[in-house]
């Protein structure tokens, strides 16, 4: 069944094929906002910048009856808002309204668009009931919303739509310090049951950019987890015996469960764990690569033969994967844990094979990394010494080179 709609360019064009029993509709129409660090897809392959970039954000409008629950409202652009008024004013069916619409977080490509969304709501309904959501609406820098217009969402709160359909917010931090990602809760199919709008925090191409590395590594692993007990809850009803506890899809040779994720920005995703996995994989291949120059001054350690981890996540300083040998061969291959490194230093390292222009954008990056393993207590900041900047230099902790 095709229930997806997408704006971006020119035309709405059917953009996806959801098999929700609620046939969710997703506009997408607005643009990336500038990207503030290094690790996505943009910056290493050109061939995907102009669907990337040209994709928007993803906003969902869920519910099979007249009154329909929104994820997101976009950017601001008047596509956006046209699209929504031709979808909920479609000349073969009734008229539809927004009664819930949640927003995801306070970044302007997910809630530029509420002013336009409230007046349509209002043209459309004399009662103009449509509640909006945010987790802390008084989080809102670009004073896109008015805080006093809009409700908290609390981790844990439920929302449905008509017909059993039911999603449930999760307070995810280290994107956006407000950022929910919503779990889908009940459904007629169970097959939905569990899957995850997941906003910016995993995205349908690359990798996604946080504000804390280690709140969002946290939040990962959340996300993963909900989606881990919703498919062991399934399971556990597919296993039973046929009459006990049943419908429609028990069987002796259930296949494995996968849920999808629906990202913020791209396309769906079909397993919805295999992503995070790949997500953590992801993150802790950084990891190593900045352990890796402070000890042995290469983003690999001398004895690995190939990269670090799985990845295929295309990001900046991908190429280290297969293209070190010349690194390699300069460099010291004993342990150098004395080495003080500043951060831009280790950019001319990990990101070598990228242009100068990127370097800056990668050390910011770089910093939250080399943060996070200072809590970690791998690495330690000697503070004060670097280029001048107040960034210090960087060296691994004794812990790390034992
Ligand atoms: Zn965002």
């Amino acid at each position: 069944m095709v229930a997806g709609i997408r704006s971006a360019a020119v035309q709405p064009v059917v953009a996806f094929d959801v098999d929700f029993a609620f046939h969710p509709i997703i506009i997408s129409c607005c643009f990336l906002p500038a990207l503030k660090h290094p690790d996505t897809q943009l910056f290493s392959n050109a061939d995907y910048t102009s669907q990337f970039t040209l994709q928007g954000t993803n906003t969902y409008l869920l519910g099979s009856g007249p009154s329909r629950l929104l994820i997101d409202t976009g950017s601001g652009e008047k596509k956006w808002i046209d699209t929504v008024r031709t979808v909920l004013n479609s000349p073969t069916k009734q008229p539809l309204t927004i009664s819930t619409c949640l927003l995801t977080h306070w970044h302007h490509d997910h809630l530029g668009g509420v002013r336009d969304l409230e007046q349509l709501s209002e043209e459309l309904s004399s009662s103009h009931n449509m509640k909006v959501y945010k987790n802390q609406p008084s989080w809102n820098p670009d004073g896109l919303i008015d805080p006093s217009r809009v409700l908290d969402i609390h981790d844990g709160q439920k929302f449905s739509v008509d017909g059993n359909f039911e999603i449930q917010a999760v307070h995810t931090p280290g994107h956006a310090k407000d950022h929910m990602v919503f779990q889908i809760t009940a459904s007629p199919d169970p097959n939905e049951i569990g899957a995850l709008f997941t906003a910016d925090n995993v995205l349908g191409h690359g990798t996604a950019v946080f504000e804390d590395l280690q709140l969002y590594l946290e939040s990962l692993n959340v996300m993963k987890k909900r989606v881990v007990d919703a498919i062991a809850l399934q399971q556990q009803d597919n296993d039973q015996p046929a009459g006990i506890s049943g419908g429609p899809n028990s069987s002796a040779h259930t296949p494995t469960i996968k849920k999808r994720a629906y990202p913020g920005h791209g396309q769906y995703i079909d397993d919805a764990i295999a992503k995070f996995d790949e997500y953590i994989a992801h993150r802790r291949m950084r990891e190593e690569e900045a352990l890796n120059v402070l000890k042995y001054g290469t983003v690999k350690a001398p004895d690995s033969s190939g990269p670090l981890v799985a990845d295929s996540i295309t990001t900046i300083g991908e190429s280290d994967s297969n293209s070190d040998t010349e690194a390699n061969l300069t460099a010291p291959k004993e342990i150098v844990g004395g080495k003080e490194w500043s951060s831009m230093e280790m950019v001319r390292v990990i990101y070598r094979h990228y242009p100068e222009n990127l370097w800056e954008p990668a050390e910011r990056g770089l910093l939250m990394v080399l943060e996070k393993l200072k809590k970690d207590g791998r690495v330690v900041n000697v503070g004060g010494q670097g280029d001048g900047d107040g960034k210090g230099r960087w060296r691994v902790s004794e812990k790390a080179t034992l």
